[in-house]
């Protein structure tokens, strides 16, 4: 069973992983979007663990609950309101559970990404987040590093692809050839759970 302390550092990790990678997530968005992926993540995950380590929450679902409306107070990019979406849908799904299974958080986690799918109106292929997002949760009944692994395939999927949303989708055919950035992203935030499931962080 899980605890709120999970998903605190769960939180805190993300953050670690968005500072260490910043400058590497604004590169991916220079071609194909405005440069600001790792800036606009960084202030926004340095704020969820400002305000989780502040006063943490009891329950799983509160936690990342607080963290999605962090996110979308703090992001003005696309990316604030899509993973605050996130987290929010997942945490409302958890409930007010003290605790909560590995299995009740792989439904949860599902249903989450399932509202940032209808909130952006992108499919799989789209080149978003969703491309890593959606393979990575798909894996989660294999183990969380299996997860964290296919989020990080997917997210190397999505060279090839043309954008048919965000901003990289204004370049049409030019936006093929680049790595989307909101899937690298995606891919460091089940990296981070990965870490933290198995007693790295
Ligand atoms: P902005 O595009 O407003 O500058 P960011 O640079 O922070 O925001 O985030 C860009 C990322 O957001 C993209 O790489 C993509 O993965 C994701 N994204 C953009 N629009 C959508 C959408 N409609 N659905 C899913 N993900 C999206
Ligand atoms: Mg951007």
């Amino acid at each position: 069973m899980r605890d709120a302390d999970f998903f605190r550092r769960w939180m805190v990790a993300t953050a670690a992983a968005v500072e260490r990678e910043a400058d590497r997530l604004t590169e991916l968005d220079s071609p194909i979007g405005d440069a600001d992926h790792g800036s606009n993540l960084m202030r926004g995950f340095t704020a969820v663990r400002g305000a989780l380590n502040k006063d943490t929450p009891a329950a799983p679902g509160a936690v990342l609950q607080h963290a999605g409306r962090t996110l979308i107070s703090t992001v003005g990019g696309a990316s604030g309101p899509l993973y605050g979406t996130l987290l929010r849908r997942t945490g409302k799904e958890l409930g007010d559970a003290a605790e909560v299974s590995d299995e009740d958080f792989r439904g949860a986690l599902d249903a989450g990404v399932g509202a940032v799918a209808r909130l952006g109106g992108a499919a799989p292929g789209d080149k978003t987040m969703l491309d890593a997002l959606i393979p990575g949760v798909a894996a989660l009944g294999t183990s969380y590093r299996a997860a964290a692994d296919a989020a990080e395939g997917g997210a190397l999927a999505t060279v090839p692809m043309r954008a048919h949303k965000g901003r990289a989708s204004y370049l049409g055919e030019r936006s093929v050839g680049h790595q989307d950035p909101g899937a690298t992203s995606s891919a460091l935030l089940l990296g981070a759970l990965a870490d933290v499931a198995d007693g790295l962080l």
